[in-house]
């Protein structure tokens, strides 16, 4: 039930468990990390406690300096590796809290489509319509995820990388908590501000419906029908 995101100059694998450990208090079941790297997108997820993920990574590591990490409390499918986030299809990654409600229909569309899913999760079928909306043309991430929005009904906090896009991550917020971090060179997310406090203090709690573009430069606000947002940080100034 948890969600933290880095792009900036660091290796951010660490950095990533590290703010999944202050989410633990939120109760999960299995726990995640995607990166893209030199080597494209790569994915570890455990069932189980962090320290499972914390194991699989120390026998094979990620490198990258773009990625998105999870603790999932299950709603749809079982505690698995397999149903674990982050989802991937045709090198985007995604995780997610909240529940997609139309997500059987979709599924039913894609299939008709050709996709093949891995898992028994409503939060996969959100990998398959953002690589399906790049595929199409999408002018950019932002374009792809704003497609794949548009199609799904439901609560969510969620995050997207790409292997297109290496230095960005694509986040939306529709009921679920979702809290964004400005560093110097470098930009965070978490669905909640302990997990990032270490790193910045300077957040914007995004609001139903907006979107965010991170990037190592900054971070770009949208609203809900994609006007951008200027919205000023504010500081936090109590301790975790
Ligand atoms: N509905 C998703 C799942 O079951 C997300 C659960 C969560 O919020 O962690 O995989």
């Amino acid at each position: 039930c948890g969600i933290v995101g880095y792009v900036g100059p660091r290796q951010c694998v660490d950095l990533i468990v590290g703010g999944l450990r202050k989410l633990e208090y939120r109760g999960y079941d299995s726990a995640g990390v995607a990166v893209v790297g030199s080597s494209g997108l790569a994915v570890k997820r455990a069932k189980g406690k962090l320290q499972n993920l914390v194991n699989l990574l120390g026998e094979s590591p990620l490198g990258g300096c773009t990625g998105i990490g999870h603790t999932r409390w299950a709603t749809h499918g079982r505690p698995s590796d397999e149903n674990a986030h982050p989802h991937s299809y045709g090198g985007v990654a995604v995780v997610h809290n909240g529940i997609i409600e139309n997500h059987l229909e979709l599924k039913e569309a894609l299939t008709g489509r050709g996709h093949k899913f891995r898992s028994e999760t409503d939060t996969e079928i959100f990998a398959h319509l953002v690589a399906d909306a790049l595929d199409a043309g999408a002018r950019d991430l932002q374009a792809a995820v704003r497609t794949a929005l548009q199609q799904v009904k439901g609560t969510y906090a969620l995050a997207v990388i790409s292997d297109k896009r290496p230095d960005e991550i694509v986040a939306a917020k529709n009921a679920s908590p979702l809290v964004v971090g400005f560093g110097k060179g470098e930009s965070f997310l978490a669905s909640d501000v302990p997990a990032i406090l270490e790193h910045t203090r300077d957040v914007v709690y995004l609001e139903e419906g907006e979107l965010a573009v991170l990037t190592p430069g900054g971070i770009t606000l949208f609203g809900k029908d994609g006007e951008p947002l200027a919205r000023k940080p504010r500081r936090i100034e109590w301790s975790a």
